[in-house]
C-alpha cells in the first residue's frame, strides 16, 4: 500500500501515518522526495485500507498497489512525469535530444562536439569520463579531467550534462563538477549499492536497461532509485541482447509501448548503443519517436572514424544535423515536436 502525502505534510503528519502502519504489524518505507513524501507499508496489505488513512490530515490519497514496483508504477502516479533539467524537460509534450560523444577525448573535441550539437538543436550533451569498456587494455576514459572538460564545454554551449557513474566513490566529486544528469549505464542497471546512492541525492538519473534485463527487473532498479527519495528518473532502452548477430542489440521498441503504460516516468532511447552502426541511427531515431520516447540520447563526434571509442556508430556533425529535421517532421506526425529550446547557444550560468 503507497500513502501518498501532501506536498506541505509535515513530520507529525508523516509520523501519524507511520504508526498507523505500523500499529497493523507492517512495516514502513519512507521515500522523501523534494517535491512530496511516499510512504510505503510493507508486510500483509490484507490488515489495511485506503479508508484507514485517506482522512488522515496531511494525506493526499492512498491505495494498494498490485505491481511489484510501487513508486515508480503508473498505478498511483496517472500523469507522466516531467524532468527539468535546467529548463529542458523530458517527458513533457516535445522531444528532447541529447547528443554527445561516446567519451571526452580532448578540449577541442569536446568543444567542436558541444558547438556542432547545440547548433543543430540538442539540449543536453552527453560524454563519458569513466567508461565501461569490455577489455581492461581499451581507452578506460579521462576521468575527472573529462568531467571538467566536459562540463566546459557544454556550459559554454548552453548545454546541461549527461555523464556515466560507475563507481559509488566517484559520487561526490560527480557533485562538485554538478553533472547535471547522472547515468547509470546498461552494466550497473542492477548494481543495487550504486541505486541505493543516487537515489539518495537531488540529481536527476538515467537509468540504462540493462542488457539482458526484463523490463519488470528494470522497473525494480528504478524503484531502488526511487525508494531512496530521488524521483526524478528516467529509463533509457539502448538496446538488448537477443540471438541476432547482424547489429550490436536490438532496439526492443515494444519496449517504449509497455514501459508508457506500466510507469510514469520518462522514456528515453538511445538508438547509437542499439544498432552499434551510424548508418542506423537515423532509421531507429525515427521508430523510437514514432513510438513514443520522449527523448533521444544519440552518440554525436566532430569526426567519427578518429573516435577513442565506439566509433562506427558516432553520427557527424552534419549528419547529426541532417536527422534533427527529419525527427522534427517524424515528432509532427504524432502530434509532438522536438524542443530547440529558446536559449540554445547561450552560456549557462554556473
Ligand atoms: C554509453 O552511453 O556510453 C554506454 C556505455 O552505454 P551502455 O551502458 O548503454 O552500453
Ligand atoms: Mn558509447
Amino acid at each position: 500500500m503507497i500513502i501518498v502525502m501532501q506536498p506541505d505534510a509535515g513530520d507529525a503528519e508523516i509520523a501519524a501515518v507511520e504508526a498507523k502502519i505500523r500499529a497493523h504489524g507492517l512495516d514502513v518505507h519512507i521515500s522523501r522526495g523534494t517535491e512530496r513524501t511516499l510512504i510505503g507499508a510493507v508486510g500483509d496489505e490484507r490488515k489495511l485500507d485506503p479508508e484507514m488513512f485517506d482522512p488522515l490530515p496531511g494525506v493526499e490519497r492512498s491505495m494498494h498497489i498490485l505491481k511489484p514496483y510501487k513508486l515508480v508504477a503508473r498505478e498511483w502516479h496517472k500523469a507522466s512525469t516531467v524532468v527539468d533539467v535546467r529548463g529542458a524537460r523530458i517527458g513533457a509534450a516535445a522531444v528532447q535530444v541529447i547528443a554527445g560523444p561516446c567519451s571526452v577525448e580532448t578540449v577541442p573535441q569536446m568543444e567542436a562536439a558541444a558547438a556542432g550539437v547545440a547548433a543543430a538543436g540538442a539540449r543536453l550533451m552527453r560524454g563519458g569520463a569513466f567508461k565501461p569498456r569490455t577489455s581492461p587494455y581499451a581507452f578506460q576514459g579521462k576521468g575527472i579531467e573529462g568531467l571538467t572538460m566536459l562540463k566546459d564545454a557544454a556550459s559554454r554551449h548552453g548545454l546541461p550534462i549527461v555523464t556515466e557513474l560507475m563507481d559509488v566513490r566517484m559520487l561526490d566529486t560527480f557533485l562538485e563538477h554538478k553533472v547535471d544528469v547522472i547515468q547509470i549505464g546498461t552494466r550497473n542497471m542492477q548494481n543495487f549499492d550504486l541505486l541505493k546512492e543516487v537515489g539518495k541525492v537531488d540529481v536527476p538519473v538515467i537509468l540504462k536497461r540493462g542488457m539482458s534485463a526484463t523490463i519488470g527487473e528494470w522497473l525494480m532498479a528504478a524503484e531502488y532509485v526511487a525508494a531512496g527519495g530521488n524521483h526524478r528518473i528516467m529509463l533509457c532502452e539502448r538496446g538488448i541482447r537477443t540471438f541476432e548477430t547482424a547489429y550490436r542489440n536490438v532496439l526492443d521498441v515494444t519496449a517504449i509501448a509497455v514501459l508508457k503504460k506500466e510507469t510514469h516516468l520518462p522514456v528515453i532511447v538511445d538508438p547509437s548503443h542499439a544498432g552499434g552502426k551510424a548508418w542506423m541511427v537515423p532509421a531507429l531515431s525515427c521508430a523510437a519517436v514514432a513510438a513514443g520516447a520522449d527523448a533521444l540520447l544519440i552518440e554525436v563526434h566532430p569526426c567519427p572514424t578518429e573516435a577513442w571509442c565506439d566509433a562506427d556508430q558516432a553520427l557527424a556533425i552534419d549528419e547529426f544535423a541532417s536527422l534533427m529535421a527529419k525527427l522534427d517532421a517524424v515528432a509532427a506526425a504524432v502530434g509532438r515536436s522536438v524542443d530547440r529550446g529558446v536559449a540554445a547557444n547561450e552560456p549557462l550560468a554556473a
